[in-house]
């Protein structure tokens, strides 16, 4: 994508990212606050989100919230009563970037461990969904505010061997069109990102033998991550888009 926005797209915008400790999100949380927002911080390890927050605040300034949530055991209580504690901090919530995500097993269906597909169906689906009840009230408060999830190709069209992930991610882009259509005539839009490949540890498990080489960096994407958090995007709901359109999916060769 060939956005270029303005270093103060961002400016005034209070926006959380989840799995903010590492990879995509991590990369998000930093762009996001490089061009003027606040963020905040959601993920399971103390001192990844520590080390994210110091680096913000060490380069721009501004020290982020951040808050320890723990999505392989979160109850709708845990994200209500983070709810709770935001909005004694934060007047509105401008943006949630759904981010944290886990891979389980790639194995065919036959094979998949039910244990796992429960914690991959807890962290992808269930916890994102407890959340983005729990932030809603915080998200209508914003006069345009952005939810977006995250998706991947195998969401769209089944592929073998990607067992519970597969299945999370059409659940994801469902949630999605559900929310976009039931907020329609609210200041929310609400959205997919697929990020396509990208050179990050959960794709490194995913495919051990690919060169990292060969991948876009989670820089590489940001544009669109920054151009559904701003304004130019503000009349796009129920969509889901590709951070790199022109890639196939699969292993890069
Ligand atoms: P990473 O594994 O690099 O990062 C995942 C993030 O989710 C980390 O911050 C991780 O925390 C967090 N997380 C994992 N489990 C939990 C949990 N139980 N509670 C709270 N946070 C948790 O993955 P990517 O950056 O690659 O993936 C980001 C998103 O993009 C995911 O939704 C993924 O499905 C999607 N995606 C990625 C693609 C890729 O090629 N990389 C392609 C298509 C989609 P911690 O740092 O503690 O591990």
């Amino acid at each position: 994508m060939h956005y270029q926005p303005k270093i103060d797209l961002l400016q005034n915008r209070i926006i959380l990212v989840t799995g903010a400790s590492d990879g995509i999100g991590r990369e998000a949380a930093l762009t996001y606050a490089k061009y003027g927002a606040s963020v905040i911080l959601l993920g399971r390890s103390e001192e990844k989100l520590r080390a994210v927050a110091g680096e913000i605040n060490a380069t721009y300034g501004s020290l982020p919230h951040w808050f320890i949530l723990d999505f392989a055991s979160a109850a709708p209580e845990d994200c209500h009563r983070l709810a709770h504690k935001l909005s004694g901090l934060i007047p509105r919530l401008d943006g949630v970037l759904h981010n944290a995500g886990i891979l389980g097993d790639i194995r065919p269906m036959e094979e998949q461990d039910p244990q796992t597909w429960q914690a991959v169906m807890q962290v992808n689906v269930n916890v994102t969904f407890f959340l983005t009840q729990a932030l809603l009230p915080l998200l209508l408060k914003s006069d345009a505010g952005s939810l977006v999830f995250t998706s991947s190709s195998v969401g769209r069209q089944g592929r073998a061997g990607w067992g519970a992930y597969a299945v999370s991610k059409f659940a994801t882009e469902g949630m999605m069109q559900v929310l976009a259509e039931e907020y329609k005539q609210h200041n929310l839009r609400v959205n997919c990102i697929n990020p396509g490949g990208t050179r990050t540890a959960m794709r490194a498990s995913a495919f051990p033998t690919e060169d990292p080489n060969k991948l876009k960096t989670p820089r590489d994407l940001m544009p669109l991550y920054l151009w559904l958090m701003g304004d130019d995007s503000r009349r796009k709901t129920g969509m889901s888009f590709d951070a790199q359109p022109n890639r196939k999916p699969g292993i890069s060769e």
